[in-house]
């Protein structure tokens, strides 16, 4: 399968996420729940001009599930979904979080200050995974994509089965090393932590399972 290649300006954060020294790695998930939320407000959004769309309140949550077995941490959800062109452009190419802007302005700060100070989206999902599998169903599209990445090398797409419309991200969450623990974010009480400090606001609910203990 053909290799594509982030733009630049994308793979040098995603360089720096990679390297990251950051210890607030935890940030990643408010990220993915946040991308969820965001995914689920565009249904939402969309059901209030559009008569055919109901929302119904309780086919609408996030899904966090850590596998301990298979090391992998699932957040999934029940939003908007993407299409191959979304996958491509949303995810290939830093586009709003304006997180590099940033960066360029301040070029003399390190990694901290940004992640500290600034949403850094998507890519925050490499600071603890080393695959990041994606997939995802649009509601306005009729097939699902899969999209992978093991980091700045690039990424591949490519058609997959999906029933239900929304995105489903898998993180492989890297082995600890002498310095790092990466094991405490397939633990329930740290996911449940980490989801009190930086979700409690989201609007919709957020579900756990722990499997593979
Ligand atoms: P931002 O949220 O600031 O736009 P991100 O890097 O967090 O930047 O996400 C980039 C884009 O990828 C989002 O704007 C959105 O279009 C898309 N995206 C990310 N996660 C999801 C998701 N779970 N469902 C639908 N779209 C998503
Ligand atoms: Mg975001």
């Amino acid at each position: 399968m053909e290799k594509k290649q982030f733009q630049a300006e994308s793979k040098r954060l995603l360089e720096m996420m990679i390297n990251s020294i950051y210890t607030q790695r935890e940030i990643f998930l408010r990220e993915l729940i946040s991308n969820a939320s965001d995914a689920i407000d565009k249904i939402y959004y969309l059901a209030l001009t559009d008569d055919k769309l109901v929302f119904d309140k309780d086919s609408y949550y996030i899904k966090v599930v850590a596998d301990k077995a298979n090391r992998t941490l699932t957040i999934r959800d029940t939003g908007i979904g993407m299409s191959k062109e979304e996958l491509e452009n949303n995810l290939g190419i830093i586009a709003k979080s304006g997180s590099l802007a940033f960066k360029k302005e301040n070029e003399s700060k390190d990694g901290h200050d940004i992640i500290g100070q600034f949403g850094v989206g998507f890519y925050s999902a490499f600071m603890v995974a080393d695959v990041v599998t994606v997939t995802s169903k649009a509601l306005r599209g009729d097939s699902a994509y899969k999209w992978e990445s093991t980091g700045a090398d690039g990424y591949t797409i490519e058609p997959c089965e999906k029933d239900s419309v929304g995105t489903e991200i898998v993180l492989k969450i890297k082995e600890n090393t002498e310095d790092d623990n990466y094991d405490e974010f397939l633990e329930e009480y740290r996911l449940k932590a980490i989801i009190k400090k930086y979700s409690d606001f989201i609007r919709y609910p957020i579900k756990m399972d722990v499997v593979g203990k």
